[in-house]
């Protein structure tokens, strides 16, 4: 059996190949490597495009769950790539839009030009934004790596006084959301909270542990308080229960759990009442959303090698 220490090393491993650029170049869709591990990576990805995304959002709709929707990519440098990624959302919400569905979209601004210049990725977000509105669809800025958290801060705070539909993930682990929170609070928009995905240094983030549990419960308080929606995404059922014990949990907008993920949790948890957002994630860029997932729980390898062996294991909407 591996130890505690040895799945916590497994688990940043995973995360340092996520982040890796030439294994993720080298993933592109014609290699043998996306060949081999697409099948198992259906598990968390639900198509590769559009196309198929209705009639499985509808399966999941029906079964009384809210929806995100993630284009998977993320720090795009070609300003061609970063606009091909902006159609793609305005396409999608055109598509969304006649079905009759208005899922969440969640993306992150790296992928819509903040590697390119600020003013890039405010101009893009800005465009989603706005065309997403027209149809009563919300959107989600995800929270990349502390290097890049001051430059996403800046683009939300132009962003959020002007878009009701617009809502921003905040990572607990990191020290310094102590004191962006108030800040993030102020503009009154949803707000995600997540542990955070990103390896980081004990300076500037705390490991999984009690204390990250402590300080998620303190800061969901925090957020209840000032009145402000706030969405619980997390797919740890210890916390879960905790935030379940909380006295002001039926306060909380929603639990969000990324598709694939332990859907027996987030059902038992809809079972209870309380509204839960399952994140879909579609598209051919997912390198980095596979691995993240692995890396979560090191088990996950073993299930993708299973799934890998035999794809039938994977039925979609099973276990929602
Ligand atoms: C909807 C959503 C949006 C997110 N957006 C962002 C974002 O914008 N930025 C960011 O940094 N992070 C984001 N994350 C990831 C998040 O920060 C965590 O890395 C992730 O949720 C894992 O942390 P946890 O609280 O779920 O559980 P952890 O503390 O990581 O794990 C505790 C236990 O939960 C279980 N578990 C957790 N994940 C899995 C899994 N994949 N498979 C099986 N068991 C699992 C395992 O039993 C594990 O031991 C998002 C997560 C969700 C659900």
């Amino acid at each position: 059996m591996p130890t505690k220490d040895t799945y916590a090393l497994a688990c940043a491993g995973l995360k340092k190949l996520a982040l890796n650029q030439t294994c993720r170049d080298a993933f592109n869709k014609d290699s043998l490597f996306f060949e081999l591990f697409e099948q198992a990576a259906q598990r968390y990805i639900v198509s590769s495009d559009r196309h198929e995304l209705n009639s499985k959002l509808k399966v999941l709709s029906v079964k009384g769950y809210r929806l995100g929707v993630e284009y998977v990519g993320e720090e795009n440098h070609d300003p061609c790539v970063v606009q091909a990624f902006v159609d793609e959302y305005l396409a999608s919400i055109q598509m969304f839009s006649k079905a009759g569905l208005t899922p969440q979209l969640d993306f992150d601004l790296s992928a819509v030009g903040l590697l390119v210049s600020q003013e890039t990725a405010y101009l893009n977000a800005t465009t989603i934004l706005s065309a997403a509105a027209e149809h009563n669809i919300p959107v989600m800025i995800s929270m990349e790596h502390s290097s890049a958290v001051d430059k996403i801060l800046e683009v939300y705070a132009e962003l959020a006084p002007a878009h009701l539909n617009i809502g921003i993930t905040v990572q607990t682990h990191l020290h310094r959301t102590i004191d962006d929170l108030p800040r993030v609070i102020d503009y009154g928009r949803k707000i995600r909270l997540v542990k955070g995905v990103y390896n980081e240094s004990r300076e500037i983030a705390l490991p999984r542990g009690s204390e990250l549990d402590e300080r998620y419960l303190k800061l969901l308080d925090d957020v209840l308080a000032a009145n402000v929606p706030v969405s619980c995404a997390t797919q740890d059922s210890n916390l879960i229960k905790r935030i379940f014990d909380q006295p002001h949990h039926l306060d909380i907008q929603e639990l969000e759990m990324l598709h694939g993920v332990q859907p027996e949790v987030l059902r038992n948890a809809k079972d209870t009442g309380l509204a839960c957002r399952i994140a879909v994630a579609y598209g051919n860029s997912w390198y980095l959303h596979f691995l993240h997932r692995l890396a979560e729980s090191p088990d996950n390898i073993l299930e993708a090698l299973a799934d890998l062996y035999d794809p039938s294991r994977i039925i979609f909407g099973a276990g929602y």
